[in-house]
Parts: C-alpha cells; sequence; structure tokens
C-alpha cells in the first residue's frame, strides 16, 4: 500500500526531475477521441504469408520499423517505412519470416524522430529487452505443454496462495538448488539443504500451498542482464516490457527463446506437481515516463496527467497509466489475456489495482474467465497517491462489491493483528494490543455483512465492503513492509524469538481459519527474517535470500503451519462461499476481555463433516478461559500446538486458553 510511496522515495531522485520538463501548460488532446484498435496483431505477426509489423501511434507523423542481425551491439540491416493504416495503426509487411531477426519501431512526432523502441507488445526480447526478436514460438514449448493445465478450482477461497521472489527462494547457498535465482529453481525436485530438509519444489508440496504468487516476472527495469554476475536484485515493480519474461531470471537473456521456455518449464512442473502459479501484474505505472515504450509509441495517451500537463503520479513512482482509456484498457485485457493462454497463468495480483477503473477489472474479469473459469484475479485496492480518475471509478477495496470476480486484500484483518503497517513499534491483537478485536472480527467474516459485527468500531473501514468472501485475501505480512518475523522483533523486543514463533503461530491460524483467501508471505513457515529492513526491493541477498538452514533449527514451527494448511483444505467449513452462509453458520460467542475472540463454525457449515468447529483466540499474554458447550469434542488446536487430525479430547465445559495461542476443538455430533 503506502510501502509503495516508499519504493518512489528511492527511485525519487530520478523521478523528480524529470517531471518540471513535462509540465509544458500546453493543452491536453482529447484522448477519448483518438482512433483505437483492438486486434491482437498489434506489432508483430508471423504466418505463412510473411512477417507482418502493425503498430498503434494516432498522432505520429511516420512511423518505421528497423531490422537488426543481434540484441544489441550491431547497426541496423534494413529499415523498412510504414504505412498509415485504419484505427490509428501504422504497417508494413515483409514475405518471408524473419526468424532470428530483431526489430525495433521508431516514430516521427512533432518534426523529429524519437528514440527507437522495442514498442508495447514485445513478446520475446534480448538482453535488457531493448530490441523484440522475431521467434517461433512452437519451439518455445516444453514436451507436454498442450496437455498442461493448472490445478482445478471451484473457488478462489479453496486457494493457499504463496508469495514469492524468486531470488528470494532459490538463492542462498542453503537450497540445494542448482540453477539459483533462476525460473528453472522450481524444476528441480529433491533439493534439500544441509540436514536434509526439502527445498524448492518439494517445499512447497509438503507446505500444501496450493498457488505460488510470483513476484514480477515480466521483463522490468532495474536488473541490469548485461552483467549477471553482479548480482543485483530488485523485486521488479519497474515494468520494461509487460509481455515478455524477465531476463536475469532465464540462464542466457541474450537468447530471446530461452527466457520464455524456461519460464514455461518452470509453470508445467508446478502444474505437474499440481500447484498453480499466480503472476503479479503492475499495469498502473511504467518505470519509465518521456523514455517509456508507451511514450515513445504514443506520447502521452497511455498516461494521466495533472492540469498543467504534468504526469499524475497515484503509484508513487512518477506517473499513472489510464485505464480507463480504450487502447489502455483493451491492452491490459489483451496482455493478461496473452499471459492465460501463452504461458497457462492461474491467477493475476494487480499492483495498486485501484490506479485502474472498476470498468477495466471487470472487463479483465471476464475476458480470463471465457479462457479458463478456474482463473482468479486479486490486488491492491488502494492507491499510492491521488489520482485524476474519480474515487467511484476506482477499483478501490471499497468498490469491490462493484466488481464480482475481484478479490482485495484485507488490510483490517492484517493490521488489527499485528499492528500498524509501517509504525513498527505497534502491536496487534495476537501480540497484546487491547481494541482490535472488533477488526480481527470483520476479517473473520471476511468484511461481509454479519449480524454480530459491528462495523463502526472497524479500525480502517467502515463498512462491510465485500458481498461475498471470494472477494477477500487475508493475510498478515507480505513483500511489502516488515515481514511477520522482524515485526514481531521490533514490536515485542523484550520477548523470546520462542514467544515470537507462538504470536505468529497465532497470527497465521487467525488468517488460515478466517473466512476468504489466505496469503502467506514466502520464508514465514520456517520463521525467516529480513534483518529488519522494510523496504527490501533493492537489499542485497544477505537480506532477501532465504536460509533454508532455518527449516532444521525451526522445524516445529513449520510442522505448525503445514498442518494448519491441512486444516483448513481438509474442511470446508473454513471455506464458505456466499455472506449469507456465513451470517448463518459463523456465531461469534459473548466474551468480554480484551484479545479474546471466541466463535464457531456451526451446523455443518458449507457441507463440512464436522458439525460444530470452536475456535478461541487469545492474544494476551495470560491465559483466558472460555466456557464451551459441553460434549465430545477433539482438540485440534491448544497452546501453540496443532494437529489437523487432533492432538486429544475435550469434554467441554470451562477452558482455558494459554496465552498468545489458539484454541481449536471440533465435534462431529
Ligand atoms: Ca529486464
Amino acid at each position: 500500500m503506502k510501502s509503495k510511496i516508499l519504493i518512489a522515495g528511492a527511485l525519487s531522485g530520478l523521478m523528480l526531475f524529470a517531471m518540471p520538463e513535462n509540465a509544458t501548460g500546453t493543452e491536453m488532446p482529447d484522448y477519448d477521441k483518438f482512433p483505437t484498435y483492438n486486434g491482437e496483431d498489434l506489432e508483430l505477426t508471423v504466418d505463412a504469408n510473411g512477417t507482418k509489423f502493425r503498430l498503434w501511434s494516432p498522432e505520429a507523423e511516420a512511423a518505421r520499423v528497423m531490422l537488426y542481425p543481434t540484441d544489441r551491439n550491431s547497426t541496423a540491416t534494413d529499415t523498412l517505412a510504414m504505412k498509415r493504416s485504419d484505427g490509428g495503426a501504422w504497417v508494413t509487411n515483409v514475405p518471408n519470416r524473419l526468424y532470428g531477426k530483431f526489430y525495433t519501431f521508431q516514430i516521427k512526432y512533432h518534426g523529429k524522430w524519437l528514440a527507437e523502441t522495442p514498442g508495447v507488445w514485445a513478446k520475446a526480447v534480448g538482453t535488457n529487452g531493448e530490441r523484440a526478436a522475431i521467434i517461433d514460438f512452437a519451439t518455445t514449448n516444453p514436451e507436454g505443454w498442450d496437455k498442461d493445465r493448472g490445478p482445478a478450482l471451484k473457488n478462489i477461497t479453496d486457494a493457499v496462495i504463496y508469495e514469492m521472489h524468486h531470488r528470494d527462494f532459490s538463492e542462498h547457498p542453503s537450497s540445494g538448488i542448482v540453477n539459483k535465482g533462476k525460473f528453472l529453481a522450481l524444476t528441480e525436485s529433491g533439493t534439500h539443504n544441509l540436514t536434509g530438509e526439502s527445498t524448492g519444489i518439494d517445499h512447497l508440496k509438503e507446505l500444501g500451498v496450493t498457488h505460488v504468487h510470483i513476484l514480477p516476472s515480466y521483463d522490468y527495469n532495474s536488473v541490469d542482464e548485461a552483467n549477471l554476475p553482479s548480482n543485483q536484485y530488485n523485486w521488479g515493480y519497474d515494468p520494461f516490457n509487460y509481455n515478455a519474461p524477465e531476463g536475469s531470471y532465464s540462464t542466457n537473456p541474450a537468447d530471446p527463446a530461452t527466457r520464455i521456455t524456461e519460464m514455461k518449464e518452470m509453470i508445467k512442473n508446478l502444474h505437474d506437481n499440481g500447484i498453480g502459479v499466480v503472476m503479479d501484474v503492475v499495469y498502473n505505472h511504467t518505470a519509465q515516463n518521456d523514455d517509456s515504450n508507451f511514450s515513445l509509441t504514443a506520447p502521452g495517451y497511455y498516461y494521466r496527467h495533472r492540469p498543467d500537463g504534468s504526469y499524475s503520479d497515484a503509484s508513487g513512482c512518477g506517473n499513472e497509466t489510464a485505464s480507463e482509456r480504450q487502447q489502455m484498457r483493451d491492452f491490459i485485457i489483451n496482455s493478461v489475456k496473452y499471459w492465460a493462454k501463452e504461458y497457462h497463468i492461474d491467477g493475476f495480483r494487480f499492483d495498486l489495482m485501484a490506479i485502474h477503473d472498476t470498468e477495466t477489472m471487470n472487463q479483465v474479469a471476464a475476458a480470463l474467465k471465457e479462457i479458463n473459469p478456474d482463473i482468479f484475479i486479486y490486488g491492491e485496492g488502494w492507491t499510492a497517491g491521488d489520482s485524476p480518475l474519480p474515487v467511484e471509478r476506482r477499483a478501490l477495496k471499497e468498490n469491490v462489491s462493484k466488481m464480482p470476480q475481484i478479490a482485495v486484500f484485507s488490510d483490517d484483518i492484517r493490521d488489527a493483528i499485528k499492528g500498524h503497517y509501517s509504525n513498527a513499534a505497534d502491536r496487534g491483537f495476537a501480540s497484546g494490543k487491547p481494541g482490535n478485536e472488533e477488526t480481527v472480527k470483520i476479517g473473520i467474516v471476511a468484511s461481509t455483512a454479519h449480524p454480530q459485527v459491528d462495523y463502526s468500531k472497524g479500525n480502517i473501514s467502515k463498512f462491510a465492503y465485500a458481498s461475498s468472501p471470494t472477494q477477500i485475501i487475508n493475510y498478515v505480512s507480505c513483500h511489502d513492509d516488515l515481514m511477520l518475523t522482524d515485526k514481531l522483533r521490533k514490536s515485542m523486543p523484550e520477548a523470546s524469538d520462542s514467544l515470537r514463533q507462538r504470536v505468529a503461530r497465532l497470527a497465521q491460524t487467525i488468517v488460515f481459519t478466517s473466512q476468504g483467501t489466505p496469503f502467506l508471505w514466502t520464508g514465514e513457515e520456517i520463521f525467516r527474517d529480513k534483518k529488519g529492513v522494510h523496504n527490501s526491493y533493492k537489499s542485497p541477498d544477505s537480506i532477501n535470500a532465504i536460509d533454508w538452514t532455518l527449516k532444521h533449527d525451526n522445524a516445529a514451527q513449520f510442522n505448525y503451519y503445514r498442518e494448519l494448511i491441512k486444516l483448513r483444505k481438509s474442511h470446508p467449513a473454513f471455506r464458505m462461499t456466499t455472506s449469507e452462509q456465513i451470517a448463518k453458520h459463523l456465531v461469534f460467542d459473548k466474551v468480554d476481555a480484551p484479545n479474546l475472540i471466541s466463535y464457531s463454525l456451526k451446523d455443518n457449515a458449507n457441507g463440512d463433516n464436522w458439525k460444530e468447529i470452536k475456535l478461541v483466540f487469545n492474544g494476551s499474554d495470560k491465559p483466558q478461559s472460555v466456557k464451551v458447550t459441553r460434549g465430545n469434542w477433539i482438540v485440534i488446536a491448544s497452546d501453540g500446538v496443532i494437529n489437523a487430525e487432533g492432538i486429544g479430547f475435550s469434554k467441554g465445559g470451562r477452558l482455558d486458553v494459554a496465552p498468545y495461542s489458539a484454541l481449536i476443538l471440533a465435534r462431529e455430533k
């Protein structure tokens, strides 16, 4: 959320100087009157008749294509003049298939030839994405690709999402993985740390997550692909080529096919192991302003501006795109469609989604569901700054009821459980701070209307903004801000790590038993940290890489998370799909102590084989007692220990709940 401002803060030296130059004060063109072209053959098509170029650039005075023999360090072998065509496009054709060649576009605008660009639709690129490549995509498919499918998913609430960065996950020597920091890391089976605990894809299977959510994997700007041994790191929220994979994650960025093939191999192997792939997409801004591929093909059009002509900046990164304009909207829709069809992507996470308008997001969802109804979409329902787009049109979490097929992150439950995301010392419900009980309850019911939840007492949102639990992603930490381990170290400075691990278990137990869809940041399950770094977007591996020896040292923590995930996956009561079900089957008990919540999932909720599940969360540093109906209960979790099949039995009555822990009971009758 606001942490994106911090990213921008780090980049702003560059961005802020660029802005006054754009403040020309000239009147903005009426972009809505520009002709548009919605065909899927923009920029490059190769077929039996040859190679066709079609560039959308309605205001260009002339346009041309340059052909190159290599991805860089060579001069153009040919320059092809383009002719005006319909829909604001320019075209030129060559009768043969130019496989193996590279190309750029160049347009003449206000009497000057602008810099060369690979265009906005480059699907294959060479080093640093400077030139687009003409390749035969049929040769990039791994064996069996035509039969490749992601996991079937009835509802998004059945997903368990694991957010990860390629380099974090495999770079550390303890990973035992050969292709460190690469797409191929997730194709290696049988990898383990020095003490024999599994790593890599085997670790994901053992943990039981259903989907990995990979941080930006399109071609981004910051890491120099020509100098990979320098081991630069970046999260990748600086988009350059939206429709080609990032080169630094491939074993050979100079060969355009390699990054494509290797990303597909990664996806296929995850699919073969029953794991889906969610891609983080960042259409809300570009790394550059006047020099971006958008600006070099259709100057001004793709961005929003302030009245003085300068770039508006709801992303906090120097600019924001204009999804409400037809050609930009089509670009986003066609781009996600392309990733879904060509790469078999199973879900999309929209960065700063509220920079986009609700209509675009609804069309994105409709287009993707048509390709595969199991694809799901979620995003950050906020911006990182103000926008010219009216609030009612923004894809904000508060507007999610206008987007039935979209889910948003619940910052409500996140901050209520662990404390404020940027105020490091602040504690939350799970770490002993009273006053967050009602907001945690808002999270438990997935921000849907519930007769026992008083939204006026919510810390952030004051109304039930979700129409259905399928619209909410629950989490307590992600790549942004302090990860949970660091947050607990800073907010509980006197505590031991073993106490903090207890608190982390309680925190994630709330997330994973709540209605909505759970989401876990990579490495939380082995209590890794990021050395207290808030915004590690370009921190070195020493901060970001996961030390897998922690899986041995914190084995009990890992086992807790694994059982927690197993519990959720085995019981549909945690995965209700309508707000009506939740209002009927989820009943809070009257408890009147700070940092104490008690509730039941009743009457075989959502077809569960358990008649009733009782959940009690004690976020205080003292034992608290609750009254539980007498009956034959199986104890699922107690005092920081959990087993999805049960750890003992209870007859109910007055029960003690240990400090910083969850009590979970279940009965079949
Ligand atoms: Ca790149």
